[in-house]
């Protein structure tokens, strides 16, 4: 057992913050609150604080990262010093680069980039408080700033995370069974095909385990879409 680890994660059904296992932190999503990006989007997913913005398609500098045939898409992931437990040293680390990666490759698969050749489009992912699930939260809220940019794609892109603690398969691990638990498996989707965008995995799981995790991020990913959603049609109206 680690310092700091509790001695059980489940009690009476129910987890240390009074989930169930397959219980969703409290998500709020709000397009366009940014004046200045061509779209943006905050969101609140339980501890988590995400400011997205969206900016393009624009000329692109440095140059040399044109490409002729599409947009090159670029995405900043960046964590403030103030968002985690111990001050965040300030600045690019491993982590920040990796994250911002796995970002845009899961949202290069919806965004129609062909249309804009040797433009950039460039989106910011600001973590202002993190509490585990910020690449889930920020691939989430980055593509409510997209759409909010008006920029086509094929499909709004949520992202969602099972785990295991205890032994048990839960849905969206907070930042205490995330830091103790034995497995994260960050999940996002294409919810009209069904396609997976993002699929990782931490830790171990058996294939049975596995198949639980996965079905549960893909629930929990079609409840987050449905906040999306919402968020955008406040913003612009319909039904
Ligand atoms: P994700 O946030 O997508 O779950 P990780 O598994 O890498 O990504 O991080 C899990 C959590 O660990 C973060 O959400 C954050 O709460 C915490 N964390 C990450 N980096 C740091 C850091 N440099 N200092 C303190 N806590 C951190």
């Amino acid at each position: 057992m680690k310092v700091g680890e509790p001695e059980e994660f489940i009690i009476d059904g129910k987890r240390l913050d009074g989930r169930a296992p397959d219980e969703l932190r409290p998500i709020k999503i709000e397009a366009g609150v940014l004046e200045r990006a061509d779209g943006s989007c905050y969101l609140e997913w339980g501890g988590n604080k995400v400011l997205a913005a969206c900016y393009g398609p624009r000329e692109i500098h440095p140059k040399h990262e044109a490409r002729s045939d599409r947009a090159a898409l670029r995405t900043y992931y960046r964590m403030a010093p103030f968002s985690v437990n111990d001050r965040k040293r300030p600045g690019p680390d491993r982590r920040s680069v990796e994250l911002s990666k796995v970002i845009r490759n899961t949202l290069e698969s919806v965004v129609f980039l062909h249309l804009f050749p040797m433009t950039a489009i460039d989106v910011y992912i600001e973590i202002l408080q993190a509490q585990a699930g910020t690449r889930c939260a920020g691939i989430t809220a980055a593509s409510v700033a997209i759409a909010d940019a008006g920029i086509p794609m094929k499909e709004l892109i949520p992202s969602c995370a099972s785990g295991k603690i205890d032994g048990k398969v839960v849905v969206d691990l907070f930042d205490t069974e995330d830091n103790y638990g034995e497995a994260d498996v960050p999940v996002a989707i294409i919810p009209r095909t069904g396609e997976i965008a993002l699929l990782q995995m931490d830790g171990n799981l058996t294939q049975e385990e596995f198949e639980e995790a996965l079905n549960l991020a893909v629930k929990g990913c079609k409840d987050v879409y449905e906040k999306q959603k919402e968020a955008l049609m406040k913003r612009y109206g319909g039904e």
